[in-house]
């Protein structure tokens, strides 16, 4: 059997879903090739169990803080089966929205794996074939375990979101947004965690202030932070994962969890003699049009490896059914600047433009503003956690060039400045700025005196 179409995409996750909806509304004839599960990775194993998983730990802190408004909440006690079976059901609804989505715009949806045949020529688990004038390559990633002994013991991070019963004790080997995630959710759910770095402080990348912050409120909480250490082997002794760590200790655990990044999906994709060329890591290699170097082959999201955010993959979604199909084609390319991100831990990281230390490899003269505070929710409890607001100015032009936040509301904080920062705002333009008060968000219209650090 045979059938034709304008464009079929592979994977639909966050990018596949999007340029497939769009493209069909520009009037081309769509089909969606998905071999798990609608909505991709960010809908089912990503950042939404992730977040509703990160809104339950939370729960215990707010009945702490409860007390402190009057509250009695005694006797309250947690039960994974509950947290996890409810999620799990959102997660279903949100497949049937996925499918409903792509039906309404009109796009074909073919449950299978996709196997790209020849340009043009799509396989649906080698029964059906799919003629294609394009082909759009949404495959996103998979999680990268390193090798070492013992690594059949390893769960990955699909794994948290179904987990019979909720661990004791587990290691989370790791130092960038997963492992910090869940070593702070497992943290929050009442979970003895480790999380094992290999290098001097987690999250490379951030603003070092940050990371520093993090580390010691994540700490505070009664995080087990084990930096400087690797993990060398990994044996099953009575009923426990026993960790050989690089100084020698030996760790009992009742689960280990390694997120140490993700890479290209390419599993199967290609028939013999057929591919596109891919990157030192696997990724494959697109122009600023998500060209492969294959005329009429395209590829975004995370397969690609830019930056491995779901609205970055639905941004480019977008952009290539315009630029495909569109009406009114997009005059240029995707813009990757200042693009915002933020860090389910506890506490929450919001960030957007450069690091103090990026913002010194390119400006002269930078001044730094920075506040510690106790947010007034704190004010009537024993807690002490703190928030970090940083901003990054260079000097010359006066303009905001990287915006910090670590501490509570920092994502939904953050994603409103990021407009501000895209359109260039300076730090003047913050100072004419009137606060809400009381927020913690007014810290960042209100800072003065910032340090002057030059190269
Ligand atoms: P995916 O969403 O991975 O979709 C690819 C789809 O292709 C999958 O459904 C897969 O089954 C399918 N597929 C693969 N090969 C084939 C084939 N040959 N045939 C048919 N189908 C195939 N990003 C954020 O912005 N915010 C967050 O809070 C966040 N949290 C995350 C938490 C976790 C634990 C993880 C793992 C990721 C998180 N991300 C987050 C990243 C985000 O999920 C990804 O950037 C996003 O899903 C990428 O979208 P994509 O379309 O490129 O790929
Ligand atoms: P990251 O790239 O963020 O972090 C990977 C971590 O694993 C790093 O700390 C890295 O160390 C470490 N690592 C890599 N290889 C090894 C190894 N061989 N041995 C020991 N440690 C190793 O990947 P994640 O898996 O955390 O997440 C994948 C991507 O998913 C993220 O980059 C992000 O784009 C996206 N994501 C986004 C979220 C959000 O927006 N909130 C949440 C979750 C995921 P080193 O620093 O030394 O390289």
């Amino acid at each position: 059997m045979s059938d034709d179409f304008d464009l079929v995409v592979i994977g639909a996750g966050s990018g596949g879903v999007r340029a497939a909806r769009m493209a069909s509304g520009h009037g081309a004839r769509v089909a969606i090739i998905e071999e798990r599960f609608l909505g991709g990775t960010c809908v089912n194993v990503g950042c939404v169990p992730k977040k509703l998983f990160a809104y339950g730990a939370g729960f215990a802190g707010e009945f702490e803080l409860a007390a402190s408004f009057g509250f009695t909440v005694d006797n309250w006690r947690f039960d994974w089966a509950t947290l996890r079976d409810n999620k799990s059901r959102e997660i279903e609804r949100l497949n049937g929205i996925y499918r409903n989505i792509l039906e309404k715009a009109g796009v074909t949806i073919f449950e299978g794996h996709g196997r790209i045949e020849s340009v043009g020529r799509v396989s649906v688990d080698g029964q059906r074939t799919l003629n294609a004038r394009q082909i759009v390559i949404a495959t996103g990633g998979k999680p990268f375990v390193p090798d070492l002994p013992g690594r059949e013991h390893v769960r990955i991070s699909d794994d948290l979101f179904y987990l019979d019963t909720l661990p004791h004790t587990v290691a989370v080997v790791g130092g960038g947004y997963i492992a910090t995630e869940f070593a702070s959710i497992l943290n929050g759910l009442g979970v003895q965690v480790h999380q094992i770095y290999r290098r001097d402080l987690f999250l490379r990348g951030f603003d070092h202030d940050v990371r520093q912050f993090v580390a010691d409120q994540m700490g505070e909480a009664g995080v087990s932070l084990r930096f400087n250490t690797d993990v060398t082997a990994i044996e099953e002794r009575d009923g426990k994962k026993c960790l050989t760590l690089s100084g020698g200790e030996e760790l009992p655990v009742d689960e280990v969890f390694y997120a140490t990044g993700r890479v290209p999906k390419l599993d199967g994709l290609f028939a013999d003699g057929v591919g596109v060329d891919t990157g030192d890591n696997g990724a494959v290699r697109v122009d600023e049009h998500y060209q492969t170097s294959e005329a009429g082959i395209y590829a975004l999201g995370d397969v690609t490896d830019r930056l491995q955010l779901t609205p970055v993959a639905l941004a480019e979604g977008m952009w290539l059914a315009a630029h495909l199909y569109g009406e009114h084609k997009p005059e240029k390319p995707l813009d990757y600047r200042d693009v915002p991100t933020a860090v389910f831990s506890h506490p929450n990281i919001g960030t957007v433009g450069l690091t103090e230390e990026e913002a010194l490899e390119k400006y002269d003269t930078v001044r730094v503003y920075r506040s510690q505070f106790r947010p007034l929710r704190y004010s009537l409890s024993d807690i002490q956690e703190k928030s970090l607001i940083k901003l990054l100015v260079d000097d010359a032009s006066d303009r905001v060039v990287g915006l910090h936040i670590a501490g509570e509301e920092a994502a939904e904080i953050t994603q409103g400045f990021a407009v501000a920062m895209r359109m260039g705002a300076t730090k003047a333009d913050f100072d004419a700025t009137i606060g809400i008060h009381p927020t913690s968000a007014e810290e960042l219209v209100t800072m003065r005196g910032g340090q002057t650090v030059s190269r």
